[in-house]
Parts: C-alpha cells; sequence; structure tokens
C-alpha cells in the first residue's frame, strides 16, 4: 500500500485536559474523580470519575449523586456577580496551561502544528532521521516499549518500522517532559500520516501511545467505521453513508470513477485515499493562537454605566492574556478590534484600533480610546446586546533591544491613523457567533474563518466535544486493566478489535 513511509507523524492529546488543570492547579490527588463545570453543566470529566459512571452528559447534582466524592470545580468567574446571565466566565487557566504546555513542546519539536487547545501534530521526519543509525534490533524495539502497537507488531529491519521506533521514542521522551515539568499525561498516536496519528492517539486513552506500522493500516480499514476518520464525519461522510456503507473497507470498494461521478473529482481522490489510510496533508508548523477574545453576549444594556462595567471586565481579561502571552510567546498585538451589537435592529459593528504600545497603564489607555470611539460611533446606540474585544495582528518582540527600540519608538496613543469602520447588518436577531468574529482583514478561507472563532466559545465547544471523544475512546480501550499511569514494560501488541469493540461499562 502506498503510504508515506517516509514521513513520521505524531499527534499529542492531553487527556481530559480541563479536568487535569484543575488537578494540578489544586494540587488533587490523581486518583481522586474531578469534574470541571460551568454553571449547571459538566465540560470535563476526569478518567477516575468516569471509572465510577460520570459522564459529562450529566448535571453537576447527577454527579454528587453517582460519586458524592467527586470534586467540582467550577470555571473561573470573572465578574463580582455570580449569577449566570451577569457574570463572565473565563478559561484562561486552560489557555495559559495550553501555552505552557506548547512552549515546551516547542522546544524540543521543530515542526509543531497547534491542532486546538490540547492538541498537536508534530511533524518528527527529519528528528528521526538524524536519530536512525546501526542500532542492534533488540534495543530499537526495546524503545517502543512503553507503546502500544497495532496489528502484528514491527521489524526494526524495515526503514519504516524503525522510523516508527525511533519516532514512538522521541514521542515518549516528550510526553515524560510534559509530565515531569508540567504535570500533566497526554496521549499519542505515531503513524506516517496525520490521519493516522489521529485515529491512534485515540484508541488507548489515558497516558499512552499507540504505533500503527504500515502492515497494519489494511486490517484497521476493514473494521474502521469511516465516520471516524477526522475529514468523514461531516457532510462529506453523510454522503457517503447513503451509500449504504460503513466501513472504509467497505468504501474502498468503489473505484475513483464512481467515487467521481458521485462526489467530483477532488472529494474523489481524498475519499479514495483516505479509506486506504494514505492521507498526504502537511504538518503545518502553526502554535500559537492567532488572535484573543474577551466577548460577553448581553441581555440589552442600556445605557453607559453598563456598558462601561462590561468594557472594563473584558479589557481587564484580555489585558491579563495579552501580558501572559507577551512573556510566554514573546509578542504583541498590533490591533484591537471591538466588536458590538446594537440597536433596536439589531446590527454587528467591528472597529480597529490600534493597540495601545508598551505595558505602562495600557488597560486605562484601551479603555480610554474605546470609550472615546465608541462615543463617535453613530451605530453605537442602545440598547447593546453583544460586546467583544479582539486582541490581534500579533507582532513577534524583539528578543534584543527591546527597550532600546522602546525608546526610540515610544508609544504614541491617540497618534495613530484613524480607527476602520466595518459595518454588517444582521439578517436576523441571533447572526451566530461567526460573524462577528470577521475581523476587518479576515480572509475568505472558511478554515481561516474559523479560527477566528471566539477563542472562548471555541474552547468551550472544543472541551465539550474532546470529552465527547474521550467518553466514546474511554469506553474502548483495551480490556488490560491498564490503569492509565503505569508504564508498560514490555512492547505491547494491539489489536484493531479492541479499539473498534465497545467495552461493557
Ligand atoms: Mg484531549
Amino acid at each position: 500500500m502506498a503510504i508515506c513511509e517516509d514521513r513520521v507523524i505524531a499527534h499529542v492529546d492531553l487527556d481530559a485536559f480541563y479536568a487535569q488543570v484543575e488537578m494540578v492547579r489544586l494540587g488533587v490527588d490523581e486518583e481522586a474523580p474531578l469534574c470541571v463545570q460551568q454553571w449547571e453543566g459538566v465540560i470535563a470529566v476526569n478518567y477516575p470519575a468516569r471509572k465510577r459512571g460520570v459522564t459529562r452528559f450529566d448535571k453537576a447534582g447527577e454527579v454528587k449523586k453517582k460519586c458524592p466524592e467527586c470534586i467540582l470545580v467550577h470555571v473561573e468567574v470573572l465578574s463580582e456577580e455570580q449569577e449566570q446571565p451577569k457574570a463572565k466566565v473565563s478559561l484562561a487557566r486552560y489557555r495559559e496551561a495550553s501555552a505552557r504546555i506548547f512552549k515546551l513542546i516547542l522546544r524540543e519539536i521543530e515542526r509543531v502544528e497547534r491542532a486546538s487547545i490540547d492538541e498537536a501534530y508534530l511533524d518528527l521526519t527529519d528528528m528521526v532521521k538524524k536519530r536512525r543509525g546501526i542500532r542492534d534490533n533488540d534495543e530499537n524495539l526495546s524503545r517502543a516499549s512503553d507503546s502500544i502497537i497495532l496489528g502484528e507488531g514491527l521489524d526494526p529491519s524495515r526503514k519504516d518500522d524503525l522510523s516508527l521506533i525511533i519516532g514512538s521514542e522521541i514521542t515518549s521522551d516528550l510526553r515524560r517532559m510534559i509530565r515531569e515539568e508540567l504535570g500533566y499525561t497526554c496521549s499519542a498516536g505515531v503513524a506516517h500520516n496525520k490521519t493516522l496519528a489521529k485515529l491512534a492517539s485515540a484508541m488507548n486513552k489515558p497516558n499512552c501511545q499507540t504505533l500503527v506500522p504500515n502492515s497494519c493500516v489494511q486490517g484497521l480499514m476493514e473494521k474502521l467505521p469511516f465516520r471516524k476518520i477526522r475529514q468523514l464525519g461531516g457532510k462529506l461522510g453523510g454522503e457517503l453513508e447513503a451509500l449504504g456503507v460503513e466501513t472504509a473497507a467497505q468504501v474502498q470498494c468503489y473505484n475513483l470513477e464512481e467515487l467521481s461521478r458521485r462526489f467530483g473529482q477532488k472529494d474523489a481522490h481524498f475519499v479514495f485515499d483516505i479509506v486506504r489510510g494514505i492521507d498526504r496533508s502537511e504538518v503545518v508548523p502553526r502554535s500559537k493562537p492567532k488572535s484573543m477574545l474577551a466577548a460577553k453576549s448581553l441581555s440589552g444594556e442600556q445605557d453607559w454605566d453598563g456598558v462601561n462595567r462590561w468594557l472594563r471586565m473584558l479589557a481587564s481579561e484580555l489585558h491579563d492574556r495579552m501580558l501572559f502571552d507577551e512573556e510566554v510567546n514573546v509578542r504583541e498585538a498590533r490591533n484591537l478590534v471591538i466588536s458590538f451589537k446594537s440597536g433596536s435592529v439589531p446590527r454587528t459593528t467591528s472597529k480597529t484600533l490600534p493597540m495601545p504600545r508598551g505595558q505602562s497603564n495600557r488597560l486605562e489607555r484601551m479603555l480610554k480610546e474605546m470609550q472615546s470611539l465608541l462615543r463617535n460611533t453613530p451605530s453605537f446606540s442602545f440598547p447593546i446586546d453583544f460586546l467583544g474585544l479582539t486582541a490581534t495582528n500579533f507582532e513577534d518582540k524583539p528578543a534584543d533591544n527591546e527597550s532600546i527600540n522602546k525608546f526610540l519608538k515610544p508609544s504614541a496613543p491617540g497618534s495613530h491613523q484613524a480607527p476602520i469602520e466595518k459595518v454588517q447588518a444582521s439578517k436576523n436577531e441571533n447572526p451566530g457567533i461567526k460573524k462577528w468574529l470577521l475581523g476587518p482583514k479576515a480572509p475568505p478561507d472558511p478554515e481561516k474563518q474559523a479560527e477566528e472563532l471566539s477563542q472562548e466559545t471555541a474552547d468551550f465547544l472544543l472541551a465539550k466535544k474532546l470529552q465527547r471523544d474521550d467518553d466514546i475512546e474511554a469506553s474502548r480501550q483495551y480490556s488490560t486493566g491498564k490503569s492509565g499511569r503505569a508504564q508498560l514494560k514490555k512492547p505491547r501488541r494491539g489489536t484493531i478489535d479492541s479499539f473498534l469493540q465497545k467495552a461493557p461499562d
């Protein structure tokens, strides 16, 4: 099978991430059950709580009934008001933990693609090539000793298998560093492409890594519901389902011509390859969020007092995150976008200001400029139903001569170019978050637009999605009784069946 054998790709995925962040933050014993809640809903369930039957579909009250000893941690509430309509939640804790993890990953691995707040693809190909030398086969095999190997195992005399073994060693080292330095466990998949690596990382959660040798790929596809393949979960997958097929191998029965007739040439080629485990997509180095947004849907603020209160709260949240980002990522946002929804016929308006430069008194300068801008904006009229502040257009800060540059180019609030205005008329009452986030320079590419989604909303939805995925994954673990934290002594051979079969609760 013509799989890209030269590449070694790992997919790393933190285990029940939000829950782990709280466990580390609060120093909770790793065997203690813990859930993260937002109001009455549960957005993250750690593995000890899952063992006790808690799921993300439970309400907080149900969690306590199922597991009275379960620790419930509410996401951070920024506002003094603790009731839902007037309160502002923040996911900063999780973003900051994510930034620390990515900083560590980038220290060790050159080609890193941030797939989400807690997931990354790593292209290990060059590192593997450098490490690949003449090694004793037994020694090589032992280097994959903390991995589960799908199918019939690995043959270190094969170049592709040896590459996987070395990739596994690098991934294992990285996971150990994340654990030892930051306290988090993660799972990983190591394969020859992104799709297979992503499938594999979900197979043996938590705290385990899974290898996908080329020799097992067809066996995997025989039983794999094609919907589990990351790009076939949506519309295209729905169209395939209409053919009455379930597994990837069943889709293989359609030749390229038949697929082209049904789906067009481009999608046909993609489907033809992907159900055979072929994925040529690159790991695109990207590790930092492109923008940061602090936003709040309001229930019709009627006056400046209310608006100013929210502006201060949002600006303060954004400013805190910017300070952290400046420290971790050594960069500065150049633009500040204000979005608001106002008027009796709701309209979405976004305006871009240059971000006040320099940290000194910056929060106050941001507020002053925003208030001045809004007061001079004709479309800003009460009631206000939404406010959002986005820091964007990041530029790396010079590592050296920073203070000299600052001296030479002092921040000049109030002396910059005129704000850029962008007004969008809403066609309905609830235009959806995507619309809010189309910044003035938003590219038309839908994939890029999706990245501009509210980080907060995206993180929250992601947390839910991850939890759902994790729940499914947890129920499909190998029935080996592994605790999840224990490291294995010998290489293990995994069967594909164990991933596909649902274990009894
Ligand atoms: Mg995860």
